[in-house]
């Protein structure tokens, strides 16, 4: 693949390894042109189940919206988009695991609260305040004191 820095063609892998339980390949790529480095992943495309909204309409599951999501969440947080981009496979992994053709996007919702809670307290908050639109400041409270535990 090109360089997306310089643009030249031709890449060098320097390092390549599975992550996300081997439904990844992680690959380090160096330029041989500007030298500079940058970090792919190969996923195999798999269909994704088709997604249930809250009001009953279906929609085709959108990758876009979810790392919109999570990135709306982890705005100014000490997290990688590296650590983002696994976020989102996990996500995507867990989805295709259910082996349905549908899921509901609660059970997306919940997915990501998971990830969220493992990356950073702080956007898992912020996460669920939206998602879960908490009841009263009381039920908030007690969820914020549930993560000290
Ligand atoms: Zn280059």
């Amino acid at each position: 693949m090109h360089c997306p820095f310089c643009g030249t063609l031709d890449t060098k892998v320097i390092d390549s390894r599975l992550v996300n339980d081997g439904a990844s390949v992680r690959r380090r790529r160096e330029c041989t042109e500007c030298k500079e480095r940058f970090t792919t992943f190969e996923t195999a495309e798999l269909v994704m189940p088709r997604v249930i909204k809250s009001d009953g309409t279906r929609e085709p599951f959108n990758e876009d919206k979810l790392r919109n999501g999570l990135l709306r969440a982890l705005e100014k947080r000490p997290v990688s988009l590296e650590a983002i981009e696994q976020a989102i496979q996990n996500v995507k992994s867990s989805l295709r695991a259910t082996g349905e053709r549908e899921v509901t996007s609660q059970l997306i919702g919940a997915l990501v609260m998971d990830n969220l809670k493992a990356l950073d307290k702080v956007a898992y908050i912020r996460f669920a305040s939206v998602y879960r639109a908490f009841e009263d400041i009381r039920e908030f409270g007690e969820e914020i004191a549930r993560l000290n535990d």
